[in-house]
């Protein structure tokens, strides 16, 4: 049987965490995550793996005046720096879409709200007003999205979702671990969960883990420290586990033809140590034969299991 293999990244930045006190993560100005998203593509083509990308919409803005329309909580704007992409290259960043829409591996450019909204927490106007803000700025990129990843796994309406020209979305669900050693074995060594895609209300569902399954957690995200219980384990080994995670999730696809999501952050692959794995990761896939495994944008996932729209 074939496997169905779909990887997201989101490009948040900045955005990702504006409401929250936190930052290690992420660089200063936004290159390091740059630098790195410009070797990913670069692999990823070399490979011919297409990666669908899902962006904040307020990243597409060259500048703004920090203030924007919309029912918003307050002080929801507070971290909006009103300025442009050279002061501030956390909130403003057109140059990484371009990037992934003027690379050849048939990537796709996804959106991941206008503001980082938490979609349950908000109106379905707000959501509304979130997804036709981004929907402009993707036109004006030359180009409209199909695809939707919620910020934090908070769900919207599908219904919305429809009417906005989304087709496919990605959500998180849990498998439940009885016992904190199991949900440790879970996370590093697998197997990571199957489950078959789902149409509801007319939007193809697509499932992931609620963790970053794509880059390990037991290597550091980004600039961040790791877990200091991981620490007690060589790092050789953490990587090695994580790449056998990685081809044994793909494996277990193939034989029963269960799709499988994998997903990260682009700031959580953007060291070192979460790259060598997953350049391996890609190497791998490029390796498998095509009538084994496709490697499928969610976009491309919409068109083969929904009607036309
Ligand atoms: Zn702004
Ligand atoms: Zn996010």
């Amino acid at each position: 049987m074939a496997g169905t293999v779909t990887i997201s990244i989101e490009i948040e930045l900045g955005w990702g965490v504006h409401d929250l006190p936190k930052r290690s993560h992420l660089s200063d100005d936004g290159r390091r995550e740059r630098q790195y998203l410009r070797k990913l593509l670069s692999k990823a083509d070399e490979c011919g793996v297409p990666i669908t990308f899902d962006i904040v919409g307020h990243l597409l803005l060259e500048s703004c005046d920090g203030s924007h329309a919309g029912a918003y909580p307050t002080g929801w704007f507070d971290a909006d720096p009103g300025t442009d992409g050279e002061a501030d290259g956390l909130f403003y960043g057109p140059d990484m879409a371009e990037a992934v829409l003027d690379a050849d591996g048939g990537h796709e450019l996804s959106t991941h709200t206008f503001s980082h909204v938490l979609c349950d927490r908000v109106s379905d106007d707000l959501v509304e007003t979130e997804l036709r803000r981004s929907a402009e700025l993707h036109a004006e990129l030359g180009e409209s999205f199909s695809s939707f990843v919620p910020p934090r796994h908070y769900r919207p309406d599908n219904e919305v979702l429809r009417r906005n020209g989304v087709r496919v979305a990605r959500y998180a669900k849990v498998k439940e671990s009885p016992t904190v050693a199991h949900r440790f074995k879970q996370l590093t060594l697998g197997p990571h969960p199957e489950w078959e895609p789902r149409v509801e209300d007319g939007v193809l569902e697509t499932y992931c883990t609620t963790y970053p399954s794509l880059t390990a957690r037991t290597l550091p995200a980004g600039g961040a420290d790791v877990f200091p219980g991981y620490r007690a384990f060589p790092l050789a080994a953490r990587k090695l586990a994580h790449g056998r995670y990685l081809r044994r999730a793909t494996g277990r696809s193939i034989e029963s033809g269960t799709p499988l999501h994998l997903w990260c952050h682009l700031y959580d692959l953007s060291n070192e140590h979460q790259w060598e794995v997953l350049e391996g990761y890609l190497e791998f896939l490029a390796d498998v034969p095509d009538d084994a495994l496709s490697v499928e944008t969610m976009e491309s996932l919409a068109e083969t299991r929904l009607e036309p729209a």
